[in-house]
């Protein structure tokens, strides 16, 4: 059978199956071999019924002489079985599966793993994973057996036959893609071996030695297949060269304008910035910061020199709160250069700054308008819009750009021809783990905070002290004239009417019940655009003393004044999540506040939302969240839900960085291994690369 076939022309078996088993991610028989089993089950302990005892998980193996349904005493269905080998007889229930007695029948040769226990004065095997031997080799019992990720109707045993049945088919055609150096040099595990004992090892050392194999080259093909995206993107010369001498002069007088000097992390972007920007090469550079690291400022500064050289530069938020707030920011910095900048949203076609030679008259205005010629355009995807025209764009600027998906992230770039590109986040990963998924970008690391900022003081406040939490809020507020943002519970991913609906009832209870005498705003993702602009104005205006939002306000919106923000529900949250929501104080000069509640007693949990007390670096929480959650929570929804790893592990920065050292010693003799080529052509970039 060709593993390459999709799972929905693979027969009828298998298509019925079809759309349960995409969401595990297996889409062709292929991905079968591929879906990795997250544990084992130990069954390997055969034993003689005979010696069986309480308490002990372990594997028999003999012969049905009797099975059939009874009921309990309350009446509840169980199944009875009694299994012989040669030392002696054991009694074998199960509950509430009446259909066994149709699967296992008198007579039959069983395999059955489970735990022995007393069951009415008797030594019972309870409901034990089965199987009915045909052959000698077992499947589901007898041996470490593999526990998979299940979805609705796909069991793990399901799965563990088809598996298993591929893997005794094809076993022939799994050619290795590593090249045999690379495995011998790094002691791994060949690739059918490694595909056999990850899903059925002989002993656990194997099974780790196989999943490390596959990790490794997952990390591999990756950061090769990044290599290849580079070299592709490289190929794009283009004779856009920023002048930089030229404009020396602007600059400076930028720089020494701004209201505060760039932090030595900032600069140091700038200059790296600056040199892609001046290059033959369209650059393709991720700025990544913490929240409040200042991307902003310089980007602004990227897209001023854009402008100097008489080029325009597009910049794409991901929410509509956000390009306002930017659009802003960037005309407040940049319109007293005489630098024209637009905002196109969903709900505002085209607004452009106020020039001040452009207003004049009423008359001109519009007139101008008419003509205006983009120079800076700010927007949400809006600026994707067929209608928006570029005929000089140098240069685009992606903010948050992991909200945006693939697609509009390579529709953007075809705005203009070959644009630079400078995409921005703050999702808090190690550098090592962004050289890896971005490898094909170059990286400027914002690493350092501007000066002035105080630690957030932070605390997980328990629930009995939540009215005196309330109270210090509203003391606060009334003696400083601070504001405060209260966050509702994140219900589910994206924002649906549940969370909305729970966002508005705890707003109707805090106005009523808590804060009768403040002015408090209510602020959700199914708000219309209009309303959403008119109570962040409010807010930013300190017309609203206290902002109830749900967790929308996660990305960027930036208002000094805001000192105090409380959020509820805190273990629905990442680490790294919390650490963005609460990135939303402290961004100005004076101390800030971050009170965190549970509802969550579970040990675990508390510590882990305690790490926020002393913990205030981004990347550190991500990192500790990914020890104690594990890479899928982190990294899984990171971009458009999709994981980026589905074996390895971000945290295990050593094989990262082994698979790399391999990766570029291969890269340039590419060409002479055409199954490693076959394999990266299989890789779905569309996980990985930002572009
Ligand atoms: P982020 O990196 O999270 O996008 P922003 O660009 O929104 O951060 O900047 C956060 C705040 O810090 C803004 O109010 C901005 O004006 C301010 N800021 C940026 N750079 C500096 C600096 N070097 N010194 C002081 N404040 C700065
Ligand atoms: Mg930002």
């Amino acid at each position: 059978m060709d593993l390459q076939t999709p799972i929905k022309e693979a027969g009828s078996l298998y298509k019925k199956y079809a759309a349960r088993l995409e969401k595990l991610g297996i889409k062709r028989l292929y991905d079968f071999l591929y879906h990795i089993p997250f544990r084992y089950e130990d069954y390997s302990l055969i034993s003689k019924i005979a010696e069986v005892q309480a308490g002990e998980t372990v594997t028999i193996q003999g012969t049905v002489i009797e099975i059939k349904n009874e009921y309990t005493k309350n009446w509840k269905r169980l199944q009875k079985a009694k299994v012989q080998d040669e030392t002696g007889t054991i009694d074998v229930i199960w509950f509430n599966q009446p259909f066994l007695i149709n699967v296992i029948r008198k007579g039959d040769s069983i395999s059955l793993s489970g735990k022995i226990d007393w069951f009415i004065n008797k030594l019972t095997m309870q409901s034990p994973e089965y199987e009915v031997t045909r052959s000698t080799e077992t499947i589901h019992t007898g041996r470490l057996v593999p526990v998979y990720p299940e979805t609705y109707g796909v069991s793990s045993k399901w799965l563990r036959r088809q598996i298993y049945n591929l893997i005794s088919n094809s076993k022939q055609k799994l050619l290795d893609h590593i090249p045999y150096p690379i495995i011998e040099n790094n002691g791994l595990m060949e690739l059918s071996e490694s595909i056999e004992q990850v899903h059925f090892p002989k002993t656990l050392e194997n099974a780790i030695t196989a999943k490390q194999r596959l990790s490794f080259d997952e990390l591999f093909t990756v950061q090769l297949s990044a290599m290849q995206r580079k070299a592709e993107w490289e190929k794009n010369l283009i004779g856009r060269q920023f002048s930089i001498a030229k404009f020396k002069k602007n600059i400076e007088t930028f720089w020494n304008k701004l209201p505060f000097t760039l932090t030595r992390a900032q600069q140091r972007a700038v200059r790296e910035i600056f040199k892609d920007l001046a290059g033959k090469k369209p650059m393709n550079r991720l700025l990544e910061g913490d929240v409040g690291s200042g991307k902003t400022v310089v980007s602004a500064i990227a897209m001023y020199l854009a402008r100097l050289n008489g080029y325009q530069s597009v910049f794409m938020a991901p929410t509509e709160i956000l390009a306002q707030q930017h659009f802003n920011t960037i005309s407040n910095l940049l319109s007293p250069f005489g630098v024209k900048v637009g905002l196109a949203t969903g709900s505002k076609k085209l607004q452009i700054s106020n020039v001040k030679s452009q207003i004049n008259t009423n008359n001109q205005k519009s007139k101008q308008t008419k003509n205006w010629k983009l120079e800076i355009l700010v927007g949400t995807h809006a600026v994707l819009s067929k209608t928006i025209q570029f005929d000089n764009l140098g240069l685009v600027v992606i903010d948050e750009q992991q909200r945006f998906g693939v697609e509009q992230r390579a529709l953007i770039k075809q705005k203009g021809k070959n644009p630079h590109l400078l995409t921005m986040t703050a999702t808090p990963i190690p550098r090592t783990v962004a050289l890896t998924i971005y490898g094909d970008l170059d990286l400027s690391y914002l690493d350092e905070m501007p000066k002035g900022r105080k630690v957030i003081k932070t605390w997980l406040v328990p629930q009995q002290k939540r009215n005196n939490a309330y109270e210090w809020i509203e003391k606060q507020i009334k003696d400083t004239g601070n504001q405060a943002f209260i966050i509702c519970p994140f219900i589910e991913e994206s924002e649906s009417m549940q969370t909305v609906k729970a966002a508005i009832k705890e707003y109707e209870r805090l106005v009523v019940e808590v804060f009768p005498n403040l002015n408090l705003g209510l602020l959700h993702g199914k708000q219309k655009a209009k309303e959403k602009d008119m109570v962040l104005d409010a807010f930013r205006k300190k017309k609203i003393d206290i902002l109830v939002a749900t967790p929308v306000v996660e990305v960027g919106i930036d208002i000094p004044n805001a000192t105090i923000i409380l959020i509820e529900a805190a273990e629905r949250f990442g680490l790294a999540q919390l650490h963005q929501l609460r990135g939303r104080v402290g961004r100005g000069d004076k101390q800030s506040y971050c009170l965190l509640f549970t509802e969550s007693k579970g040990e675990p949990t508390i510590k882990r939302i305690k790490a926020m007390e002393t913990m205030h670096v981004g990347a550190e929480l991500a990192e500790l969240d990914l020890r104690l959650r594990g890479p899928g929570d982190v990294y899984g929804t990171m971009q458009h839900g999709t994981p980026l790893l589905k074996i390895a592990s971000f945290s295990d920065f050593s094989l990262i960085e082994k698979a790399k050292k391999e990766a570029e010693k291969i890269f340039p003799k590419l060409s002479e291994y055409p199954f490693l080529q076959e394999k990266l052509k299989t890789i779905t970039i569309k996980q990985i690369s930002p572009d």
